[in-house]
């Protein structure tokens, strides 16, 4: 009998393999990237490339403690000019891009012509650019940055890069987004991502050869998994995790749910409008309202004269 109703979708399931020294997460998301993807309506490369940074971005936030937000950000000379991909401690969620349309274009003109699929292509998509991530969590704490060019084909390897270059951890990620028929056969986005990571190493040399036999396993079985495995929704997380690593004593841990959620708010939008100059804010008129969009949500604030001037005054 079924003792509780298993959460398959939008989830980080955390799990640790003790004998291997290493733990690692792996992300599952549903509806929350569909939601995603779906409102923005962004060209497939774009959706897709964004969707692997929401994916990333959520194996990777778990430094978080209290009330933080983990962000991943890329900013390149390519069609997509900038990626943002946060996530809080309580499991918001949220992305975006800004797409350089005529650039973009140009790019798939290319691929079409050449007859290879731009897919996936740092190089393609995001041209040269850096790869940021944030850790911000508070005003009371200190605010973690690390920064590294882009380098790689995919954005998993230039995470991978990352984790060589500043952390000096090591790591394998794999990553994966797709458009699969929904049960009535409309399609929807689904992504999954898995990282594993290596805890300090044992002090005996003959542990630590153990453990470095152990990790080049997990990665090779990491490497295993197929991007259907990652995205399958009808392949519980657990049992993927259970199906790759159930010889070396995987132990999962209790999955954390995840859902698309903004952080805007007519407050935030009111403190930064109040930064502007008044000949600025008049600039923004439009018909005699100042009009703000979300970029991540695409919610619309509007703020008419009285509004405005009294914004002005403070
Ligand atoms: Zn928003």
């Amino acid at each position: 009998m079924m003792q509780q109703l298993e959460l398959r979708d939008d989830l980080v399931q955390p799990f640790q393999i003790d004998p291997f020294q290493l733990r690692g997460r792996l992300v599952r998301l549903g509806p929350l990237i569909d939601e995603i993807l779906t409102r923005h309506a962004y060209p497939a490369p774009v959706a897709q490339l964004l969707g692997e940074a929401i994916a990333l971005a959520a194996a990777l936030a778990r430094a978080l403690k209290y009330d933080g937000v983990f962000t991943l950000q890329t900013k390149g000379d390519g069609p997509i000019r900038l990626m943002v991909a946060d996530i809080t401690t309580a499991g918001g969620v949220r992305g975006y891009a800004q797409v350089d349309d005529e650039k973009l274009a140009r790019v798939l003109a290319a691929a079409a012509s050449s007859g290879q699929p731009v897919g996936d292509s740092v190089p393609r998509l995001l041209g040269a650019g850096y790869l940021a991530f944030t850790c911000d969590q508070g005003e009371h704490t200190d605010r973690y940055q690390g920064i590294v060019e882009l380098q790689g084909a995919t954005l998993a390897e230039c995470v991978h890069h990352y984790f060589r270059q500043s952390e000096q951890v090591e790591a394998g990620l794999k990553v994966a987004v797709a458009r699969l028929p929904d049960r009535h056969g409309l399609p929807r986005w689904r992504a999954g991502a898995l990282m594993i990571e290596r805890l300090p190493a044992a002090e005996s040399a003959a542990r630590r050869e153990a453990e470095d036999e152990g990790w080049r396993r997990a990665v090779i079985l990491m490497s295993s998994t197929t991007s259907g495995e990652l995205v399958d929704p009808l392949l519980a997380p657990a049992a993927l995790l259970f199906r790759l690593f159930h010889e070396d004593g995987v132990r999962a841990y209790r999955p954390r749910p995840l859902v698309a959620r903004c952080r805007c708010s007519r407050e935030r939008v009111e403190t930064m409008l109040r930064i502007l100059a008044p000949q600025e804010l008049e600039e923004m008129k439009v018909d005699g309202k100042v009009l703000v969009t979300c970029q991540f949500c695409s919610a619309v604030y509007s703020f008419d004269e009285s509004e405005i001037a009294a914004l002005a005054r403070h």
